[in-house]
C-alpha cells in the first residue's frame, strides 16, 4: 500500500476518503501523527486552502498528500457563508452545537427570503501533492445544489446538512444515510474525480 497523509484531524473524513482510495492501493494517515496544530487558512478560495493544507501536512510528512476544503455557498447572500462555513456564526462551541449555531445564524441572516431565492451549493475541492512543492497538484472540484430551508430536519451527517434541501429529491441532505449522501454530494463526485485521475498516476 502507498501511504498517504491526510490534511485534515476529522476521523470522519479519514474513514469516508480512507474507503475510496483503499482499492487503488492507497492507505490514508491522519496529519496528527506529524503535527500537532492545523495552517492556517488564510486563502481567498477553497483551491488556495486545499493547497495551503496539503502543502503543510506533506512538509511535515514527507509524504505525498490529500487536503480537502468545503463550504456552503448561497446565492441570496453573494456567495456566504462559502470558505467561512465552518465558523460562520462565530461561536467559540464546537461540534453539533457550534453547527446548530452556524445553521441558525445562516436561518436568521435569510429571514423571510421567499422558497425560489433560497438557492445553494455546497463546494468541494480536493487537492494531491505529490510532495511539499509539487507545482502541479491534482485539484478536482464538484458543486451539490439544493435550497436552505428554515426548521432542521434528520440525523445524519454535520454542518449545514439538517438545513439543506436536496435539489431533485424530497429530502436534507441530513436524512440521507452515508452511503447514500457520498453517492451524490460535493464531496463524493470529486472524489470519484480524484480516483480516476490518480489511476492513471
Ligand atoms: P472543512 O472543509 O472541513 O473546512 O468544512 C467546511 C464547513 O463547510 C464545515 O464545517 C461545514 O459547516 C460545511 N460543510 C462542508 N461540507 C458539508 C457537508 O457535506 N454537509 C454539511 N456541511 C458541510
Amino acid at each position: 500500500m502507498k501511504q498517504v497523509v491526510l490534511a485534515s484531524g476529522n476521523a470522519g473524513k479519514l474513514k469516508e476518503f480512507g474507503q475510496c482510495l483503499a482499492p487503488l492501493g492507497i492507505e490514508l494517515v491522519p496529519q496528527n501523527q506529524f503535527i500537532s496544530e492545523e495552517v492556517e487558512e488564510t486563502g481567498l478560495s477553497f483551491v488556495e486552502n486545499a493547497i495551503l493544507k496539503a502543502r503543510h501536512a506533506s512538509a511535515a510528512s514527507g509524504m505525498p498528500a490529500l487536503a480537502d476544503d468545503s463550504g456552503l455557498e448561497v446565492d441570496a447572500l453573494g456567495g456566504a457563508p462559502g470558505i467561512y462555513s465552518a465558523r460562520y456564526s462565530g461561536s467559540p462551541l464546537t461540534g453539533q452545537a457550534k453547527d446548530a449555531a452556524n445553521s441558525a445564524h445562516l436561518i436568521a441572516n435569510l429571514g423571510h427570503m421567499p422558497v425560489d431565492q433560497r438557492t445553494a451549493r455546497f463546494q468541494c475541492v480536493l487537492v494531491y501533492m505529490r510532495h511539499a512543492t509539487d507545482p502541479t497538484p491534482i485539484i478536482c472540484q464538484a458543486a451539490w445544489e439544493g435550497m436552505i430551508m428554515d426548521s432542521p430536519q434528520g440525523e445524519h451527517g454535520f454542518g449545514y446538512d439538517p438545513i439543506f434541501q436536496v435539489s431533485g429529491m424530497s429530502c436534507r441532505a441530513a436524512q440521507l444515510a452515508p452511503t447514500e449522501k457520498i453517492a451524490i454530494s460535493h464531496r463524493g463526485k470529486a472524489l470519484a474525480q480524484l480516483q480516476q485521475a490518480l489511476a492513471k498516476v
